[in-house]
């Protein structure tokens, strides 16, 4: 027997079987259980199998369906959940460790923030890049760096020579620049991918002037199935690597950023400290609008007076 429930649809109230029959095809024979239907829907050609725009339309697969439910259940700490996918994807890109994250952008911005100390930083990238254009300005203001966009020179992708052109190396003595620091690399970028041969002396480059390699491989998949090289191959040219696992592979959503141990555990203290940082935020704004706590935020916590602000808890 469906409970019967109120469910809340732009403050209307309406009744949970209208709102079910919306959601559910209820023109499969109503001894089909609802559940089967659901999964029924994921068996269906979706939109993205004929639409060639662009690879984020693409949706999940009865197989991507059968891992989800397979996977464990337990925390990112611990167990057979995320950790051990987090571990099998490190290995499966050779290296120490990986951490997983709800999306790219968050591999990205994570990734990036985790390699700068205090600043100046520099970062150098491709003028086209996804955090130049799609990533909300987060490279700004979460890394705080200046970054230095370049346009390559052969109109496919950065070679050294465009790098070296336009990076600040550190005197050590520098008052008035600020430094390279960062070398960010999306690859492929625009379906074409910056050959191992070429990412292999931009390394090179990185490591003698102590500054770190990070890849944006959203779509690094596709630059291995094209076989311009392993996934080892790909993330051993560079310090740090975001892979996504929606885009092609078709997960719900998540990515994959993956580097050393060093790295990915100052990575999870960067999550960590981003959630404390937007609690205090949002700790500010209820300040300002004349709120008030019931205690002190200190970590990623807000206990809101709702009394005090006259507000009812349902409100
Ligand atoms: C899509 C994409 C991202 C962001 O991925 P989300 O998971 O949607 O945040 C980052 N970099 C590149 C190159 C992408 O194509």
């Amino acid at each position: 027997m469906t409970p019967h429930l109120d469910v809340q649809i732009s403050g209307q109230s309406r009744d949970f079987k209208a709102v079910e029959s919306e959601v559910f095809d209820l023109d499969q024979p109503a001894s089909t259980p609802r559940w089967q239907q659901a999964v029924s829907a994921w068996q269906q050609p979706s939109p993205s199998s004929s639409d060639f725009r662009r690879d984020v339309t693409t949706t999940a697969t009865p197989r991507m369906l059968q891992a989800v439910i397979s996977a464990g259940l337990n925390d990112g700490w611990s167990g057979n959940g995320a950790a051990k996918f987090e571990e099998y994807m490190a290995q499966l890109a050779g290296t120490e460790a990986g951490v997983f994250m709800i999306s790219s952008t968050m591999g990205n911005q994570v990734g990036i923030r985790t390699r700068l100390n205090r600043p100046p930083n520099g970062i150098i990238c491709d003028a086209r890049s996804h955090i130049m254009h799609m990533e909300t300005g987060g490279l700004a203001s979460m890394s705080g760096a200046l970054h230095v966009t370049v346009y390559p020179r052969n109109g496919l992708y950065l070679t050294l020579e465009d790098i070296e052109r336009h990076a600040t190396i550190s005197t050590g003595n520098d008052a008035c620049t600020c430094p390279t620091r960062l070398i960010h690399l999306e690859n492929p970028l625009g379906g074409i991918t910056i050959p191992l041969i070429e990412m292999r002396r931009i390394k090179e480059y990185a490591d003698h002037h102590g500054m770190k390699v990070h890849i944006d491989g959203a779509r690094l998949w596709e630059s291995v199935a094209a076989k311009h090289g392993s996934l080892q191959e790909f993330t051993s040219v560079a310090h740090s690597v975001n892979l996504c696992l929606s885009k092609g592979l078709g997960a719900p959503v998540g990515s994959i950023l993956v580097g050393n141990t060093d790295f990915i555990r100052h990575a999870r203290w960067s999550l960590l400290f981003r959630g404390h940082e937007l609690a205090r935020e949002l700790v500010d704004h209820w300040l300002a609008l004349g709120g008030g706590l019931v205690v002190p935020q200190q970590g990623n916590v807000i206990w809101l007076n709702l009394d005090a602000a006259k507000v009812d808890e349902d409100e």
